[in-house]
């Protein structure tokens, strides 16, 4: 059983929210196996494999088949999620942008996986287990990065800029960043500080792409955390055990993309059931309510300086 959230709580990538990091990995495996033309993401089954969470791994390497464990929405969603922010990565640095900054980046294999233009340099900011664990296993499998990446080890509710800084992140450099799967993990308060630092971090004409989830209506996250408890029953009839209505913060947040419209942003926002039927998906049930979360992505218009 996972204790409840605190400040300041730390995890690996088999425990806690670093194993959700390694659930998106195994998706994402999943997803690759059956729709190399939306996501091919290569490093995620061994990288699975490498955490060691048997359930996990025989998920991911398709030894058990996702059947009733991993509903068609998520998978789907896995797809479009990854096209979503290899887009939004490479077109910014297309365009000129030569500072990327991956905000919890779990087992994000971006740095090792996309062809980023001549120059690029990629942050990867993340738990210090987390982060030491992926350069690591990444290293043993021979992958080489194929831009200049660099890591910061930090909590994402503290004083994560010093690490960036000290990593060599220099503000006055337009910045593409992203935050993805991360803002239902943080406190709401620690979430406008994150959005508050990015706006202060960034030099006018850098991009931002993150999720924005509307509000729930009354009664909506009762609803998506009895899912969210039935597929926990069903994993842990499988011996894992990851208790992800614990892990997560439900109710009332500013969310993001307003928030970040007022700090100056100018975002295009796409409703993920939007998504499905622009890449030729056929619409799934869906309890947990993924497909009403909006994908953003935009530009810092104003000078916050
Ligand atoms: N972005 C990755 C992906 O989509 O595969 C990982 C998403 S996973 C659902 C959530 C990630 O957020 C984990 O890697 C976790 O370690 C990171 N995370 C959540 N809260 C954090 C915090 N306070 N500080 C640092 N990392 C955090």
């Amino acid at each position: 059983m996972t204790s409840t959230r605190r400040d300041g709580d730390t995890w690996d990538l088999a425990s806690s929210v670093g194993a959700t990091a390694t659930m998106a990995a195994a998706v994402r495996a999943i997803a690759t196996r059956a729709d190399r033309a939306l996501i091919d993401d290569p490093f995620a089954e061994p990288l699975v494999r490498a955490v060691g969470v048997e359930f996990l791994t025989r998920l991911a390497t398709g030894d058990m088949p996702p059947g009733e464990l991993v509903e068609q929405v998520a998978i789907d969603v896995a797809k479009l999620r990854t096209k979503f922010y290899d887009e939004f990565l490479l077109d910014a640095t297309t365009a000129g942008i030569t500072q990327v900054v991956i905000l919890a980046s779990g087992l994000d294999s971006r740095a090792y996986r996309l062809p980023w233009p001549t120059g690029t340099v990629v942050y990867e900011v993340d738990q210090p287990q987390v982060i030491e664990f992926k350069t690591c296993a990444l290293a043993e499998l021979g992958a080489a990065p194929t831009a200049d990446r660099r890591v910061a080890a930090a909590d994402l509710r503290e004083d994560w800029p010093a690490a960036l800084r000290a990593a060599g992140f220099d503000p006055a450099r337009p910045t593409a960043w992203s935050a993805e799967g991360l803002l239902g993990f943080l406190p709401p308060e620690a979430q406008d500080r994150l959005l508050d630092t990015i706006t202060e971090l960034s030099a006018p004409g850098s991009r931002v792409a993150t999720e924005s989830r509307p509000n729930p209506r009354p009664g909506e996250d009762n609803t998506t955390k009895e899912s969210l408890h039935r597929m926990s029953d069903r994993w842990r009839a499988h011996g894992f055990d990851p208790d992800v209505v614990r892990l997560r913060y439900f109710g009332e947040r500013n969310e993001a993309a307003p928030y970040l419209i007022d700090r100056g942003w100018a975002l295009n926002a796409i409703k993920v059931r939007d998504l499905f039927a622009a890449n030729d998906l056929a619409p799934v049930r869906d309890d947990m309510r993924m497909s009403d979360m909006l994908y953003v992505s935009g530009t810092l218009t104003k000078t916050t300086k």
